[in-house]
C-alpha cells in the first residue's frame, strides 16, 4: 500500500491527507501543534467559546463546502440564501445604514446593479463611474502577468475610482478577501475575488459562516474522518527535515525519530517550507520568505443583552470593518457576543488590548443603539500576525505550484499557486490538488474531486 506523509494539520494537510486516505492510501498526518485545524482554531473562556478569527466563505469556494460535505459537517455552516450585509456609516458621520444585495432573477453583473444604484455612501457622480469600471474589471485575467504588477489601488483611480468609491465600496471587499487594502493589494488577486465572487455568477457571493467553533467544524471533524478511514494523526510531532532516498521520502521528526513513506506532502506555511527540503527543491526557495504577512486582529464584545439583529454587517468610516455575531458559536444563553473583524491589521497588532477594546465599544455604541445602555460582560482580542501571505504585487509570481523538483515532494497551502487569495477555499484546493500529483506520483490513479456546485 502506498504511503503518503502529509505535514501540516491545517485545512490543506486535513485536505491532502483526506484525499488520499480516500483513495486507499496508507497516510500518516505530522503536525507540530497539540490540535488540527492550523490557522483556524477555537479557545474557550469563561465559558464562551471564541476563534482565533471570524471565519466567512462564500456560495463559490466550492471546494471548501465538498470539503465541509465530506467531513459532514455542511449542516453546522450558515450560508445565506442571498447575499445581503447591511453597511453602517460609522465615526458619528450621518448617513445611516445601506444594504449591499442581489437582487434575484438579474445576471451577474446586473444582480448588483439594484443595490449599487441606491447606496447611499458613494455620491451619485462616483455611483454611476461604477459600472464601466466594474466591466473593465471582467476583462482583467487575473493569471496575467501584468495584473501581479501592479496594484489595484492603482487600476481603480485609472478607472475614475474616487477616494470615496475606494473606501465605501471597493476597501469593503478587497480587505477582508485579500487581506489588504486596495492600496496595496495585487490587481491580480483583487480581480480573482471580484470576478469569481461578484461579476461571473450572480449567486457566488452569498455569505457563509460556521454555526460552531473552528475547532470543531474542521480539526475535530477531520480527525473523525481520517480515523474513520485508518489514517495515523499524529500531533506534537514537528517535522524537521524530509529528505530523498532511493524509491521514498525519510522524514525527520524533531525528536531525532524518522519516518518513511514513498511521497511527502508538505503542507506547512511559506515560510517554514524551505528549512525543511534540500536546497533546489521548491522553485524561488529561498524568495519565499519575500511573499511576507498580514495580520488579522479580531475584538470580541460580550453584551449583556441583544443589541443587534444582525448576523453580519460591515462598518465604513470607522475602525471598524465587519463585524460578526458570534452568540450561538460562542455556546452562550444569555446576551449577545459581536466579532470585530479587522484585517490588515498591521497598525492594530502593536495597540494595547484595552484601548482595542474601547474604541470597538464606543463604536458599537454609536452605531446600534440598544448597545448603548448594554454593560459589557467581556471582552477578547485575539491578534494573528501571520494571518495570510501579503498578496501585494509580484507575489503571485512567487507562489509555486504543487509539483517540486522532487518527483516525490508535493506542496500544498493556501500561500500556493492556486489562483486564490490564501484562503480556506485556496489551502483545500491546494490539498487536493497536491493529493493528486503525489498519488499519481505513487501509482495511484484517482478520481478529479468531485465539487458540490455553486
Ligand atoms: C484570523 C484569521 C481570519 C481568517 N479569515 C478567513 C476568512 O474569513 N475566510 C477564509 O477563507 N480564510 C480566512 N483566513 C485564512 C485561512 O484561515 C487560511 O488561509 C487557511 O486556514 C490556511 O490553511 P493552510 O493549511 O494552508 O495553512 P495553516 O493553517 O497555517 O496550516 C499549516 C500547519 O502546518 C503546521 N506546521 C508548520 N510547521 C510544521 C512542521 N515543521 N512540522 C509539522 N507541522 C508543521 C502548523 O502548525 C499548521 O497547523 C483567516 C486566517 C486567520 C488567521
Amino acid at each position: 500500500m502506498t504511503r503518503v506523509a502529509v505535514v501540516g494539520g491545517g485545512l490543506a494537510g486535513l485536505a491532502a491527507a483526506l484525499s488520499c486516505a480516500d483513495a486507499g492510501a496508507d497516510v500518516v498526518l505530522l503536525e507540530s501543534r497539540p490540535r488540527l485545524g492550523g490557522a483556524t482554531w477555537s479557545f474557550t473562556r469563561q465559558g464562551r467559546s471564541y476563534d482565533n478569527g471570524q471565519h466567512v466563505f462564500l456560495r463559490c469556494c466550492t471546494a471548501y463546502r465538498s470539503f465541509l460535505d465530506r467531513l459532514g459537517v455542511d449542516g453546522h455552516v450558515h450560508l445565506q440564501p442571498r447575499l445581503d450585509i447591511p453597511v453602517l456609516a460609522g465615526g458619528g458621520r450621518e448617513g445611516g445604514r445601506c444594504r449591499l444585495r442581489r437582487t434575484p432573477g438579474l445576471p451577474a453583473p446586473l444582480h448588483l446593479a439594484p443595490s449599487l444604484a441606491r447606496y447611499r455612501h458613494v455620491p451619485l457622480g462616483q455611483r454611476v463611474r461604477m459600472l464601466p469600471a466594474v466591466l473593465a474589471l471582467r476583462s482583467v485575467d487575473p493569471r496575467a502577468a501584468a495584473a501581479d504588477e501592479e496594484t489595484f489601488g492603482h487600476w481603480l483611480a485609472a478607472h475614475g475610482q474616487g477616494e470615496r468609491a475606494v473606501t465605501a465600496l471597493w476597501d469593503l471587499i478587497t480587505l477582508p478577501t485579500v487581506n489588504l487594502p486596495a492600496a496595496e493589494a495585487s490587481l491580480a488577486m483583487a480581480a480573482k475575488v471580484f470576478r469569481t465572487g461578484l461579476l461571473e455568477r450572480s449567486d457566488a457571493a452569498d455569505l457563509g459562516w460556521s454555526d460552531v467553533p473552528l475547532g470543531e467544524l474542521h480539526g475535530d471533524a477531520a480527525a473523525r474522518a481520517l480515523s474513520d478511514l485508518g489514517a495515523e494523526v499524529r500531533l506534537r510531532h514537528a517535522v524537521a527535515a524530509v529528505a530523498p532516498k532511493a524509491n521514498g521520502i525519510t522524514v525527520h521528526l524533531a525528536s531525532g525519530k524518522a519516518i518513511d513513506a514513498d511521497v511527502v506532502i508538505l503542507a506547512v506555511p511559506h515560510d517554514a517550507v524551505a528549512a525543511l527540503v534540500p536546497p533546489g527543491t521548491v522553485a524561488h526557495q529561498d524568495d519565499l520568505v519575500d511573499l511576507g504577512t498580514s495580520p488579522i486582529v479580531n475584538v470580541s464584545v460580550v453584551f449583556d443583552r441583544t443589541v443587534t439583529d444582525d448576523a453580519v454587517f460591515a462598518v465604513i468610516d470607522s475602525p471598524l470593518q465587519w463585524v460578526f455575531d458570534h452568540t450561538g458559536a460562542s455556546g452562550t444563553d444569555r446576551g449577545q457576543v459581536l466579532v470585530v473583524s479587522l484585517s490588515a491589521a498591521t497598525a492594530e497588532l502593536g495597540r494595547p488590548s484595552a484601548e482595542l477594546v474601547s474604541e470597538a465599544v464606543g463604536e458599537l455604541r454609536r452605531l446600534l443603539p440598544p448597545a448603548a445602555h448594554a454593560e459589557v460582560v467581556d471582552a477578547v482580542v485575539s491578534r494573528q500576525r501571520a494571518a495570510t501571505l501579503r498578496a501585494a504585487p509580484r507575489s503571485g509570481r512567487l507562489r509555486p505550484g504543487p509539483a517540486t523538483s522532487h518527483p516525490r515532494i508535493f506542496l500544498a497551502g493556501a500561500w500556493t499557486d492556486t489562483g486564490w487569495p490564501a484562503t480556506m477555499e485556496g489551502a483545500v484546493r491546494s490539498g487536493t490538488t497536491a493529493a493528486a500529483g503525489a498519488l499519481g506520483a505513487a501509482g495511484v490513479s484517482v478520481r478529479a474531486p468531485e465539487e458540490v456546485s455553486a
